[in-house]
């Protein structure tokens, strides 16, 4: 073993200097408390940017023999890449930038005058037409495209409304659940003008139960939107004018141009069509122009994200289509249709061949990914077929009559949203009996106590991961069902083929 030096090292004469010691323990005791007070400035909550999108109303693969079958949403396999981290501006959204006016200076008036509870209701909804009609000539061209907007959407101002609601089936409590439902949806909207499927960003600090799961902002704002635009509620008009405003700005921040249009999916279509059918009936509402190039463009988008050989929409573009998010496009191309932007004939063509395709009883019942019996896919899929002026009127009519024989199911509230609104467009017979009865269920259903006066929430698992932000929406659309829908069946209507 070799000797050890006799003088120890400079450095470890250093280390042992008392002086140094003490340095040395005073320098990494200081460095310990910076750290600790350095953890307890670093903002904790920092706001979760949308991510995936999992709206899946059951579990998340969906596969052509499952039970339920239903979905707002995508999946696990719906993720069509992560959306972006930060809104894009609409200042970003090029397409068409130098048209688009911003929509911070968007105009605000007075609220309307009092609903009135008498007086005739409006020519809506007109009878179905006595027999099927070939189509006209014009309706073969490229596009339909119907004229300018604000008829078809007469019927949701304050006049029409209350006649709607005298006539159509609806009463004073159903009228006073829709006010105290968009209460709470205003007081849940997020700082952004979003909302949020798990109520984050709004000060209702979990105490309303249960949150969603689904992470689309745009559907969840879309989905909220819907019942205040049904109520007549615009950025223009009402006493949520500002809250509507917020909600609209948002969804056009969110929009990405593409090649193939303006995309609100964040990664899932369902989003992308509910965010479409919001903007659109901002538009036929107000004819506010600014919103044009962001209907148009999202119209564009549910063209080219059509499966062309089914001719349905699922979560990505391109694959084969769910009667669900297939139903959010119709709906979106319809309103659109009615606001005034063309929608292409072959996009409609191809709803109707995706019909065919998963109904049973010739029609009558409908599957969610092929031919199936099952009550809320049949309810939207009859649906579908009146917003696609079906003209086996006596199918469609028994189907609607099989679904609505057992009355309401009082947790099933996405298949009644469809089925009333079927029922009522067709002046089906069974309407009276089932509505007075979904009416007072949903009237006496409504939460009245605390943070979540004014809510809804149903044991319902197709529409679960929608929490109870979803199921409100669903529910105040559902009691806005006597003024809310459009005319399917008037003459404009059919002379445009719809
Ligand atoms: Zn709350």
């Amino acid at each position: 073993m070799q000797a050890v030096a006799t003088e120890r090292p400079w450095i470890e004469r250093l280390i042992a200097s008392p002086r140094v010691r003490a340095t040395y323990a005073s320098t990494v005791a200081h460095v310990f408390v910076l750290l600790v007070l350095g953890l307890l400035v670093i903002p904790l909550d920092v706001e979760r940017p949308p991510t995936v999108i999992t709206l899946s109303l059951k579990e998340p693969v969906v596969t052509a023999t499952d039970e339920r079958g239903l979905e707002l949403g995508g999946g696990a396999e719906a993720t069509g890449g992560p959306p972006t981290a930060e809104p894009v501006t609409p200042d970003a959204y090029v397409a068409d930038a130098a048209t688009r006016p911003d929509p911070a200076t968007i105009a605000v008036e007075p609220a309307p005058p009092p609903i009135d509870l008498v007086g005739e209701p409006p020519a809506f909804p007109a009878p179905p037409r006595p027999s099927p009609q070939p189509e006209p000539a014009a309706a073969t061209s490229a596009t339909r495209s119907l004229p300018g907007p604000g008829d078809a959407f007469a019927g949701r101002r304050a006049a029409g409304r209350g006649a709607g609601v005298a006539g159509r089936g609806g009463s004073a409590a159903s009228e006073a659940g829709v006010g105290r439902g968009l209460e709470w949806l205003a007081r849940h909207q997020a700082a952004d003008g979003s909302w949020r499927f798990d109520l984050s960003g709004c000060r209702c600090d979990g105490a309303c139960r249960p949150l969603g799961s689904a992470t689309s902002t745009t559907a969840a704002t879309g989905i909220a939107l819907l019942p205040f635009l049904g109520a007549g509620q615009t950025h223009e008009e009402g006493v949520h004018r500002e809250t509507v405003t917020r909600g609209l700005y948002y969804l056009m921040s969110r929009m990405r141009a593409t090649p193939r249009g303006g995309d609100l999916s964040e990664g899932t279509m369902y989003g992308h069509g509910v965010a479409t059918l919001a903007l659109a009936e901002a538009l036929g509402m107000t004819g506010d122009r600014m919103l044009v190039p962001y209907v148009r463009d999202a119209v564009r988008f549910i063209e080219t994200a059509q499966d062309l050989h089914g001719g349905g929409w699922r979560y990505l573009p391109g694959q084969p289509g769910d009667t669900t998010v297939t139903a959010w496009q119709l709906a979106a191309l319809k309103s659109a249709a009615l606001a005034g932007v063309a929608v292409p004939s072959p996009t409609l063509d191809g709803v109707c061949r995706f019909l065919d395709r998963v109904q049973v009883r010739d029609g009558a019942g409908y599957g969610y990914l092929a031919p199936q019996d099952r009550p809320c896919t049949s309810a939207i899929g009859l649906l579908c077929r009146v917003y696609t002026r079906w003209d086996r009127e006596a199918t469609l009519d028994s189907g609607l009559a099989r679904l609505a024989k057992p009355g309401p199911d009082r947790e099933a509230v996405y298949q009644n949203f469809y089925l009333s609104q079927a029922l009522l467009l067709r002046n089906h017979p069974a309407w009276p009996r089932w509505n007075r009865r979904h009416r007072d269920q949903l009237v006496a259903r409504q939460a009245d106590v605390g943070h979540e006066a004014g809510s809804w929430s149903f044991a319902d698992p197709d529409t679960a991961p929608g929490g109870r932000l979803g199921h409100t929406a669903l529910a105040i659309l559902s009691l806005e069902v006597y003024y809310r829908l459009l005319p399917i069946y008037t003459a404009d209507a059919a002379q445009h083929g719809w």
